[in-house]
């Protein structure tokens, strides 16, 4: 039985957080392969590592990059001193400030986070560190070249056996490449994935995924199961669990993902799998309620009677251009509205519109601004009449103006669009209304 573990920045934000992770770690056998991010935050430590390497890289040349390259330093050797380690931080500090020059990649630096942190925790566990730029490689089109990853990965783990890999990069064509932030949750899934792991945990500072934002509904329920497709959708809509990327590699392995909390590693924590078991979270219809701020709804009026799909091409075509992605899709009979975040427009709303009147002639295009869309989220819609009348109701009954309607294909989700000053009270009234019966 193999474990694969990661840890992410709060596990590891001092030398107190690396004594709970190795608790964890040598609780049992299983855990023989480890995936940490970089420092994050602590009680004392008010910025992460890779904000912090970030800010040295934008400033280098300047006196302000020592001065951040001599705090990241410290909290390096604070940990190895915390832990009576033996690695020499400082040597190696003095190498890299060797080359810190504007030849220095941006992406080199910030991987730096996870190369210390996972440097020390190999010595900490006694592990063998295996840096990533030797098992996680880029396509070169910045893709994940995932056989290339496994094969790497498995036999670094037939010969050397229990591994340390720092999470967040690897080798792309010209060098160290990072991922987008959040990064070392693919890390950890392509290590489960290639070594057919029997759970990839991943262990952060809360006890799993909640059912609705803590900020907005005060003392939500977690969720002790969900599906793949559910996460997928809730992550889409704005919850901030695993980056979104990471769920694809252990998916399609059919291992199990378990977010579990450092702080309360007696809690089990959520479990993501491909088919959720019944019971445990009282069946409910929803398994979560979340969404995003801040969309633009862009009518097109066209009297024809009914929407031509050459309209919708043409609109579709036009959003592409400006590489400006469409969530939603919505028709009337003489109409349709095409969604979009307003942060992806970017200013660019009436070079839109003139686009769109250009290319489809309507009568007039309408716009609607400061859209929220909210999602309630759940498999067992599917399977149950009447959902999305009690939704509706719910919502009409607390005086909630629904601007727009869309289920997703398979029925796991039902999205509203609403004003965003109704946004809060449109989750706390589905939250209220689903997950409290
Ligand atoms: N350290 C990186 C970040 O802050 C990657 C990670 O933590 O997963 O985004």
């Amino acid at each position: 039985m193999l474990k694969v573990v990661k840890f992410g920045g709060s596990s590891l934000a001092d030398a107190g957080q690396f004594r709970k992770v190795k608790n964890i770690v040598t609780e049992g056998m299983e855990r023989r392969v480890v995936v940490v991010s970089a420092p994050g935050k602590g009680e004392k430590n008010g910025s992460k590592v890779t904000d912090m390497l970030y800010r040295c890289h934008d400033t280098i040349g300047t006196p302000l990059c020592r001065e951040i390259f001599e705090e990241i330093r410290a909290r390096f050797v604070s940990i190895r001193d915390g832990l009576g380690l033996k690695c020499d931080v400082e040597s190696r500090f003095e190498q890299l400030w060797d080359i810190m020059d504007e030849t220095m990649t941006r992406d080199f630096l910030a991987s730096r986070g996870e190369y210390f942190s996972a440097l020390l925790m190999a010595e900490f566990l006694g592990y063998t560190f295996l840096d990533a730029v030797n098992c996680v490689f880029f396509t070169t089109d910045g893709e994940i070249d995932r056989e290339r990853t496994y094969e790497a990965i498995r036999t670094a783990h037939e010969r050397r056996g229990a591994l340390v890999i720092p999470g967040f990069y690897g080798r792309g064509a010209e060098g160290v490449e990072t991922m987008s932030r959040g990064g070392s949750d693919i890390t950890g899934s392509l290590a489960a994935a290639a070594l057919d792991a029997e759970i990839y945990e991943n262990w952060t500072d809360v006890s799993g995924i909640l059912m609705a934002d803590p900020k907005i509904v005060s003392d939500p329920r977690r969720i002790p199961h969900l599906t793949y497709g559910e996460l997928s959708m809730l992550s889409h809509m704005g919850a901030s669990v695993l980056h979104p990327m990471s769920v694809a590699p252990v998916r399609d392995k059919g291992i199990p993902i378990n977010i579990r909390n450092t702080e309360r590693p007696q809690d089990d924590g959520t479990f993501i799998e491909d088919r959720a078991p019944e019971g445990g979270d009282g069946g409910r219809f929803i398994t979560g309620v979340t969404g995003r701020r801040g969309f633009s709804v862009f009518t097109v009026h066209k009297k024809v009677g009914f929407v031509k799909s050459a309209f919708v091409r043409a609109a579709l075509e036009i959003f592409e251009h400006y590489r400006v992605q469409v969530e939603h899709v919505t028709f009337g009979i003489d109409a349709f509205s095409l969604v979009a975040s307003a942060s992806e427009i970017g200013g660019r709303t009436f070079e839109l519109i003139r686009a769109l009147e250009e290319r489809i002639a309507p009568e007039y295009v309408s716009l609607s601004e400061n859209v929220s869309l909210v999602a309630a989220v759940g498999r067992r819609m599917v399977s149950r009449r009447g959902v999305s009348g009690r939704l509706f109701r719910a919502l009409g009954d607390n005086g909630v103006n629904i601007r727009m309607i869309a289920q997703d294909t398979d029925e796991q989700s039902i999205v509203v669009g609403v004003e965003d000053g109704d946004f809060e009270n449109t989750i706390r009234v589905l939250y209220n209304e689903f997950a409290l019966t």
